[in-house]
């Protein structure tokens, strides 16, 4: 039994619930802090007892074993998700969608952080991973970061410290928990504002298979390539594995066509990086993380 305070623990939890891939099995226990104070308590209990933990925002980049995991899971979601606007910062709580941070600032008639609404991830899932798209990455508009470290400690981080990269961090494959993230945008026009995230929807929507679970690009972009193009070159569109398929709208893309497990999406993902070497002699690496 876990006990914490000012956190609701819940067990067996379906992680395919918590996923966009909407594939895994169950997390034995999964906690969730109400505040930031309650996360850095939770990692100076587990780190006591010796106990690994894995950290969870939107699940959107994310695939779990079918088996389940056995190490706790901290979610930092709706329990942290306030977002306020103080001047020209917008200062998330950790789990406060980017979607959700994105329209704030519209609403503040802040500009700067368009390219971030149509990414489904979190405040915290997004510094972890630098999210970026469409020429802006969350490097350029991050001020600082509120973190916990697996002693209790609490800390905040200016962006320059932050070793921000192509799709990591300093937070990235590390046990820290980000609990808050200040983005510095500039005043802008909200008209103008609002047209910029519908036209980078609009994108979106005609690129990428959308209606389908999946957890994005699978695959990094390798340098001076793209992953999708390098796919396609090498015949992969369509290829399926199980309930898994490479998209055929988007061969970056793989996407769970109703019942993929995780092992069918990894095992595409093996095939797709065998076939594409073989092909062209770049090696793909997997920008989704695996759980297990
Ligand atoms: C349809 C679709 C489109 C996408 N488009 C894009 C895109 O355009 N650009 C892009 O960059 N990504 C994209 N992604 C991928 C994904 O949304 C991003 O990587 C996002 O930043 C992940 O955030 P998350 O909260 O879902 O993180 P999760 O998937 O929950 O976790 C990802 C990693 O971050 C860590 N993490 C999560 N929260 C915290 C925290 N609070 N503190 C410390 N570590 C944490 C996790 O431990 C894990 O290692 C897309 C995904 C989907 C499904």
């Amino acid at each position: 039994m876990y006990e914490f305070e000012n956190c609701t623990v819940r067990y067996n939890v379906q992680m395919k619930d918590y996923t966009t891939f909407k594939t895994g099995g169950a997390a034995r226990v999964m906690i969730e802090p109400e505040s930031p104070l309650a996360v850095a308590s939770v990692l100076r209990k587990l780190t006591e007892r010796g106990e690994k933990y894995y950290v969870l925002g939107n699940g959107s980049n994310l695939l779990v074993s079918d088996r389940g995991i056995d190490c706790p899971v901290i979610h930092i979601g709706k329990n942290l998700s306030e977002i306020k606007i103080d001047g020209d910062r917008v200062i998330c709580q950790a789990g406060a969608l980017l979607s959700s941070a994105a329209y704030a600032a519209y609403k503040g008639s802040l500009t700067g952080m368009e390219f971030a609404h149509g990414i489904p991830g979190s405040a915290g899932g997004g510094v972890c991973m630098n999210a970026g798209a469409y020429g802006g990455e969350l490097k350029d508009i991050v001020d600082w970061i509120d973190y916990a470290a697996p002693t209790g400690e609490v800390y905040r981080m200016d962006c320059d410290t932050a070793d921000f990269g192509y799709r990591k961090s300093f937070f990235s494959d590390k046990n820290y928990v980000v609990t808050a993230v200040c983005f510095k945008l500039r005043e802008g026009n909200g008209d103008e504002i609002l047209a910029k995230m519908k036209e980078l929807g609009e994108k979106r929507r005609d690129k990428q298979p959308l209606e389908y679970p999946s957890a994005g690009s699978a695959f990094k972009r390798p340098q001076g390539y793209f992953a999708a193009a390098l796919i396609e070159e090498a015949g992969l569109k369509g290829t399926s594995v199980g309930g898994a398929e490479v998209s055929k709208k988007h061969s970056g893309f793989i996407i769970n066509k109703g019942d993929a497990t995780t092992e069918d999406v990894l095992s595409l993902m093996e095939k797709v990086k065998m076939t594409v070497f073989d092909h062209s002699g770049v090696k793909l690496e997997a920008e989704v993380k695996y759980w297990e």
